[in-house]
């Protein structure tokens, strides 16, 4: 340099400054040329070399998520090294399945990475570089079993490894290798024990194992060997020539780089979680996730589902219930009316029309609230008094209904005394001076309502009953058709009462004696029936028994008649008193038995009587009604012996017309018809006419319903000596009857 200077001829100082340019640019050019990635080469140009790695291996060879390229640690050094060597690498992922067939695709002017040189598919030899790394293998149990000796070893790996597979046959020549397509099926084979442990290089296991389920995976502490990581190509000339400038770039590479490298790369986390891994690592977290969320969404649905249920219930009590007094609606009373009717078909009801009839003064004068009070005040009250067979309901305003079923004549006054009095008395008895006046119109249920439902009409009954109170400025009750009330009232009462009280005695048999009007004798009797119900007292059968026949319940009662009268008969008999005892029988019998003249004699069988004993009554107005069944039953009767009278004789209007379709043994004239209407010198002509042609036709003829002495006497001379009636005696118990007759 000096010499350089001297020739130029620059100074002593300048040659100092020269120096020190000089020596700027030549550190300034080496740094340049040493940290350049685009070394030159010999010949002056970058060479660019695609580069073929598997991208199956991470850490070493991998696809980068983000930017997609291939990286690793493999990617990384080869890269330096390439650039030491003056080369440009871009980094291809193989497409072929082993390096030795890639080896034969001249796309790669290298591949990476080979433990030693091998032969390509098509068998042509390769020609490898100097060791980039050193990658370590080790044996991965499940469980932490321990691997048998080495030589027994049946060792899993991956097919893509099989270039290390052929290293460690070479090594370890006792060992059987079986190869897997991929990592999870190496894992399951593992753990189905089909092989003892896997074997892959070290830095891919630090990546694998970071899965969640391959937890139960270890490393297992020895190494079993390491393997060189180089590059390779085809051993052709050119080949050659790029593997020996690979080497220089391969030596220049400093070792500390090689481990920053790996470091980098074996410290990141770079596994990521697949669904899979999330499902085992958290499977509990997510199930619980999921009950929650289900239990969430099942409690929202349950919610809705009850405030939807709650809504609807709230809608149908405004429609069913009334809002301020919360009893039934017209709507619900209707249906439970009826439900009620159907239900208790023997029980007596009235429906009640009520009114408070200066409920517009009240709310004039004490104002709307007092009103609505007063109204709370009487739905509780007929609450209170209700039975579960009874309904309430509030029509509208200040008007009620009521279906009460009856129990008894004292219910009205019962009712009047627990709600009536104090409703009128509410306003008195706070000491404001305003007395309620009530009106109360009451249908009176028949039969027939039970039947046929129809609750508005019987409402505006008992409506009509109502104004006709008001009509009249009274207040209280009015019922809107007594008789039918009192009849129904009745009829409820019978017909429901009738089997307890043939159970329990209230029905009786009485008898009637028939006497002979010259020698004064007792010749017979009719057997009447009297009913001294719990509830009405006694009932005389000209109420009960219509009501009966109506209800198709008579022929009950006439069984039980028939059986006590020959019972008696046949006590009688043995007491040496033989008599003649008249039954009635009923035209409603014969519809429950059409063969009523067998069940007499299967009677007199069992009571061991005689068929004439037993007198059949049957009703004049029957034989005229129903004539067929009613004649063939009578010849019947007569055929076995029993004799027929045809009742009530003279009562009917065809009477006379009767006896020549129908033979009977006697007729029974009944004097109150004859003899309370019209003239009585007419009903001497036709009763003494009566008697002559029933004699005539061969009949016999008893008078009934005889009262009076004078009465006795004219029917005799007109011919009849058997007679019946007050004149001689009442119907009286069977006792009494005895008595008479001198039994007892
Ligand atoms: P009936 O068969 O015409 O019976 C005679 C009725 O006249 C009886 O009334 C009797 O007490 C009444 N009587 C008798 N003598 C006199 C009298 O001098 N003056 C007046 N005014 N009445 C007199 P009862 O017992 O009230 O019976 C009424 C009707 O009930 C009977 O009329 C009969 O048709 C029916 N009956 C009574 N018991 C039975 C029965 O067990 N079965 C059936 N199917 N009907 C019966
Ligand atoms: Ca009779
Ligand atoms: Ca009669």
């Amino acid at each position: 340099m000096r010499d350089i200077c001297k020739i130029l001829g620059f100074s002593k100082l300048y040659k100092k400054y020269i120096m020190c340019l000089i020596a700027i640019i030549t550190v300034f050019t080496v740094m340049l040329t040493s940290v350049s990635p685009f070394r030159v080469c010999a010949d002056g140009n970058i060479r660019k070399i695609t580069v073929g790695v598997p991208a199956d291996r991470c850490p070493i060879f991998y696809c980068d998520k983000e930017t997609g390229e291939v990286v690793g640690i493999g990617v990384d050094l080869m890269r330096i090294a390439s650039e030491e060597a003056g080369f440009d690498a871009s980094f291809k992922v193989i497409g072929e399945s082993t390096l030795k067939e890639a080896l034969d695709n001249d796309e790669y002017d290298v591949l990476l990475p080979f433990g030693s040189p091998i032969s390509s598919a098509s068998g042509s030899s390769t020609v490898v570089s100097d060791n980039l790394f050193q990658t370590p293998f080790t044996l991965v149990t499940v469980n932490n079993r321990k691997p048998p000796q080495l030589n027994e070893l049946k060792v899993g790996m991956l097919s893509s490894l099989s270039g290390g597979a052929d290293t460690v046959s070479q090594l370890y020549p006792g060992i059987e290798i079986k190869f897997f397509e991929t990592m999870d099926e190496s894992v399951k084979a593992l753990r189905r024990k089909e092989v003892d442990a896997l074997l892959h290089n070290s830095y891919v296991w630090s990546y694998v194992l970071q899965k969640p389920s391959y937890s139960d995976l270890t490393v297992q502490p020895s190494n079993m060997f390491s393997m060189d990581f180089r590059a390779g190509t085809k051993d052709t000339p050119e080949g050659r020539k790029l593997i020996a400038q690979l080497d220089k770039g391969i030596s220049a590479l400093p070792d500390t780089q090689r481990q920053a490298v790996i470091l980098d790369y074996t410290g990141r986390r770079l596994y990521q979680y697949d669904v899979y891994d999330y499902l085992y690592e958290y499977g509990v977290v997510i199930l619980l996730f999921f009950l929650l969320i289900a239990s969430f969404v099942t409690i929202v649905i349950l919610k809705a589902r009850t405030f939807r249920f709650d809504q609807e219930e709230k809608m149908r009590r405004v429609m069913d219930y009334d809002q301020l007094t919360g009893v039934l609606s017209l709507k619900s009373f209707r249906s439970r009316v009826e439900e009620l009717l159907r239900s208790n078909p023997d029980v007596p009801y009235v429906i009640s029309y009520n009114n408070i009839q200066n409920f517009k003064y009240i709310n004039d004068s004490l104002g709307m609230k007092a009103g609505d009070e007063l109204l709370c005040f009487w739905a509780k009250k007929s609450m209170e008094n209700m039975s579960d067979i009874d309904a309430f309901c509030r029509l509208e305003a200040d008007h009620f209904a009521t279906l009460r079923h009856l129990e008894g004549d004292g219910q009205l006054s019962e009712d009047v005394k627990k709600v009536f009095e104090p409703v009128k008395n509410y306003f008195t008895d706070q000491g404001r001076e305003i007395h309620i006046r009530i009106s109360t119109g009451i249908y009176a249920l028949t039969p027939e309502d039970h039947k046929d439902v129809n609750v508005d009409q019987m409402i505006d009954y008992a409506r009509v009953a109502e104004k006709k109170l008001r009509d009249g400025h009274k207040d209280g009750f009015e019922f809107y058709n007594t008789e039918q009330w009192s009849l129904g009232k009745l009829f409820a009462e019978v017909t429901g009462r009738l089997p307890a009280a043939l159970r329990s005695g209230e029905i009786m048999v009485w008898y009637q004696p028939q006497v002979n009007y010259e020698t004064g004798e007792i010749t017979g009797a009719e057997a009447l029936c009297r009913w001294k119900h719990t509830t009405r007292g006694w009932i005389s059968p000209g109420k009960f028994v219509s009501a009966l026949e109506e209800a198709g319940l008579i022929y009950d009662l006439d069984c039980f008649v028939w059986e006590k009268v020959c019972c008696d008969l046949q006590r009688w008999n043995r007491e040496g008193k033989r008599m003649t005892v008249s039954v009635n029988l009923s035209r409603a019998d014969l519809a429950k038995n059409n063969n009523v003249p067998d069940f007499f004699l299967k009677l007199i069988e069992k009571y061991d009587l005689t068929p004439d004993q037993l007198h059949i009554e049957i009703t004049e107005t029957a034989y005229v009604e129903s004539p067929e069944l009613l004649i063939s039953t009578t010849q019947k009767l007569r055929k076995y012996g029993f004799k027929v009278e045809m009742d009530d004789f003279g009562s009917g209007y065809s009477s006379l017309n009767m006896l020549k379709e129908v033979q009977v043994d006697r007729i029974k004239l009944d004097m109150y018809f004859l003899t309370e209407t019209g003239d009585t010198e007419k009903s001497r002509v036709i009763i003494s006419h009566i008697i002559k042609m029933t004699r005539a036709l061969g009949m016999d003829i008893i008078a009934e319903g005889v009262e009076k002495e004078e009465q006795a006497r004219f029917i005799y001379e007109l011919g009849c000596c058997s007679m019946q009636g007050y004149y001689y005696h009442k119907p009286m118990p069977a006792e009494d009857f005895e008595h008479l007759l001198g039994m007892g």
